[in-house]
């Protein structure tokens, strides 16, 4: 099988006895932890490592190369199971996809490799001991779950990043950085300290594992937003506990917030039969006018929602800044609040100059009335991925459940639109800005609360928005219009 020797020369003399304890491995051990180890304990590079635990594919080649797949340790697609239980007396691939199903709870469409961080991530005391856990690479994990020390991905003395995959070189000795730094404590018996094992200290982790365990839960009934990155989010992990759990104690500042549905929402609206027996008909013409219909009511409807939140804040924030908002449509103000609410408009019906802001300028549709459209033209991508995670792989599935197909837009519309606005209101702080003309909008969703919406067990009851602030999040802003004395 291995015909090897005439292309790896430099191999050959490569010794079959390694130097390996079991019991050096513990719990939730990341596979770049483990194989460090093995580095580290037999004087060998990450080549050493493809060479020795790699599959005919990465052997095959003339040389051994440190390519994305072949270094991989997500899935590592290219280690052999066989070799690695051989020599390491452990089914390193088979306990990370364990860990990794039980960490990643795959909500719909969103591949469980999202929630894994592309760079080595790690606490330093952790570190110290040579232990690296595959929890520190979980994107809803901000602090070492052992020693609730914040993790960090970047070199103390030289800044420099690693990324999360075999390879000699950012890392050039076993748990040493290129700079010369050593994260493995230099005084250490390494055999006796790999032997004592680490404790998970954090609740809300335990919680998580023990959830997963128990099957209390099925995380496949939420629906999260791509757009939303786990990044910065600290309370990630908290916020999916507190809805799914309602006997979960929060750890997190952030206030939770509910809306629910009516009860049967999932009933209403069922356009199933109509659609089937269209299909069934074979009828172009028919069909057509179904979707046309359909997405008529589903663009009438967030539009509604849309106006009536503008009404809302004309009503409320902008009350007193009517006037400046026309004003500002001739140029002739530097109101702050005219100018959030005329960016917001614009950018939101898509239109190209902030002179089309005006009840006169209704925006139009862009797209063929047989394609779904929102009212947002910023949030058209973003609601897509909504409605994605939603139908879920069945394309009936908002025609059956147009109400609550309906619903879910209008949620997600709202507390998007909203943030806009807020956002808008941010950028009106700088006086410089009041004088441009964007030609995009200076944000994305950076600053969106997380939210999330979850879907009934079963049709009698509510779908549930879910979504968090903190107390100083959202309040009215102070901002000095030249047309008001004191604060608007
Ligand atoms: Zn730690
Ligand atoms: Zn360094
Ligand atoms: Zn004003």
């Amino acid at each position: 099988m291995r015909k090897l020797k005439c292309v790896f020369p430099e191999y050959k003399e490569i010794q079959r006895q390694f130097t390996w304890n079991p019991d050096w491995i513990s719990d939730y051990e990341s596979p770049w932890g483990i194989f460090e180890k093995f580095k580290y304990a037999n004087c060998v590079t990450a080549k050493d490592i493809l060479f020795q635990f790699g599959n005919e594919e990465v052997l095959s080649r003339r040389s051994i190369s440190y390519s994305q797949q072949n270094c991989n340790l997500i899935d590592m697609p290219r280690l052999n199971n066989e070799s690695i239980t051989n020599i390491l007396k452990l089914d390193v691939k088979a306990r990370n996809q364990e860990f990794m199903n039980l960490m990643a709870f795959v909500p719909r469409h969103r591949p469980y490799q999202d929630f894994f961080r592309k760079q080595l991530t790690f606490c330093l005391t952790c570190m110290k001991k040579g232990f690296h856990s595959i929890l520190n690479q979980f994107s809803l994990i901000h602090v070492c779950p052992i020693h609730g020390d914040p993790l960090s991905d970047r070199c103390p003395i030289c800044d420099k990043s690693y990324p999360y995959r075999l390879g000699d070189d950012a890392l050039t000795a076993p748990f040493q950085c290129s700079c010369g730094h050593q994260y493995l404590s230099g005084t250490c018996n390494y055999s006796e300290l790999w032997e004592s094992k680490p404790v998970i200290q954090s609740t809300e982790v335990a919680d998580w594992i023990s959830m997963h365990y128990k099957q209390k839960i099925n995380f496949n009934d939420l629906i999260l937003s791509s757009e939303i990155s786990f990044r910065n989010l600290q309370g990630g992990m908290d916020f999916i506990l507190q809805a799914v759990d309602p006997s979960y104690k929060s750890i997190q500042p952030e206030k939770h917030y509910v809306v629910k549905s009516p009860s049967r929402i999932m009933v209403y609206g069922n356009y199933n039969k109509e659609f089937e027996s269209i299909r069934e008909s074979g009828s172009d013409e028919r069909y057509l006018r179904f979707i046309e219909k359909i997405n008529e009511l589903i663009y009438q409807s967030n539009r509604s929602t849309f106006y009536a939140i503008a009404k809302h804040l004309r009503a409320t924030i902008l009350r007193d800044h009517i006037a400046c908002v026309r004003k500002l449509e001739l140029f002739d103000t530097k109101c702050p609040y005219a100018f959030a609410y005329v960016n917001w408009k614009k950018f939101i019906e898509g239109h190209t100059h902030t002179r089309q802001v005006d009840n006169k300028y209704r925006p139009s549709r862009e797209r063929s009335k047989y394609e779904m459209e929102f009212i947002s033209k910023q949030d058209d991508s973003a609601l897509w991925d909504i409605i994605t995670k939603w139908e879920y792989g069945k394309p009936y599935w908002k025609y059956k459940h147009l109400t609550a197909t309906i619903w879910i837009i209008n949620r997600v519309l709202a507390h998007f639109a909203l943030n806009h606005f807020y956002s808008w209101l941010e950028i009106a702080k700088n006086t410089e800005s009041l004088g441009l003309e964007f030609d995009n909008v200076p944000f994305r969703y950076e600053n969106v609360p997380f939210f999330l919406i979850k879907l009934p067990r079963d049709n009698e009851k509510e779908l549930e928005f879910h979504w968090w602030l903190k107390d100083h999040d959202q309040n009215k802003p102070h901002l000095v219009c030249p047309f008001k004395t004191g604060f608007g």
